[in-house]
């Protein structure tokens, strides 16, 4: 954005003190990295809930079943 206009910094609008190319906001930027780590960390907290969710349900499915089986 320097490039084209001079008016406009071209220091990284994250805040971080370094120059702020495609490169840099896409994978240095700390603050991005901070962001990808909380949508990693947002993924695997909702496939262990969801998986939890399915072993449950899996879970009560046989043991409805067990109880029709065994007489007692
Ligand atoms: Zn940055």
């Amino acid at each position: 954005l320097m490039k084209m206009n001079s008016d406009v910094s071209d220091k990284c609008w994250h805040g971080c003190g370094k120059t702020g190319t495609l490169i840099h906001l896409l994978w240095h930027c700390p603050e991005t990295k901070i962001f990808c780590q909380w949508v990693v960390d947002t993924l695997v907290l909702s496939f262990r809930f969801s998986s939890m969710v399915f072993f449950a349900l899996i879970l009560k499915v046989y043991s409805a079943k067990i109880t029709q089986i065994s007489p007692t």
